[in-house]
């Protein structure tokens, strides 16, 4: 089982999002992600410390979500890499676990109009 830490408050974000993740990178993971509101996604396949030196030390946002990713749908790369958001970029979201059924969901929204951008189960939702 992977990891999903999210914070909002009056403090920056990152450091409390990325303490979180390591606080159980012995879960195991194959990639890492997360959404700050201020700063957008940053993601990455590999440690919780190769995404900490991605993200930039001046970040002000206070507000985030954290993912380490076992992946079940999709390899793990960047493209499949939590955080994912919806087709307006406003939503935002992390997920563990399987949707069973996420390629018949998914088919029914592509007979719908809609596209995807990454092969995971947690796009659909
Ligand atoms: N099923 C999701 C995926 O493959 C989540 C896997 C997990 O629990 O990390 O992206």
């Amino acid at each position: 089982m992977c990891v999903i830490v999210g914070y909002t408050g009056f403090k920056p974000a990152a450091p409390i999002l990325l303490d979180g993740l390591r606080s159980a990178e012995y879960r195991g993971y194959d990639s890492v992600g997360l959404y700050l509101s201020k700063d957008g996604v940053h993601k990455q396949v590999g440690t919780v410390q190769s995404l900490a030196d991605k993200i930039p030390l001046e970040t002000h946002s206070t507000t985030g979500i954290a993912h380490t990713r076992w992946a079940t749908h999709g390899e793990p790369c960047e493209k499949n890499t939590h955080p994912h958001c919806d087709h307006t970029g406003s939503v935002w979201l992390v997920h563990n676990g399987m949707i069973e059924n996420s390629n018949e969901l998914r088919d029914d929204l592509i007979r719908r109009g809609h596209t995807f951008s990454s092969k995971t189960d947690t796009e659909v939702l």
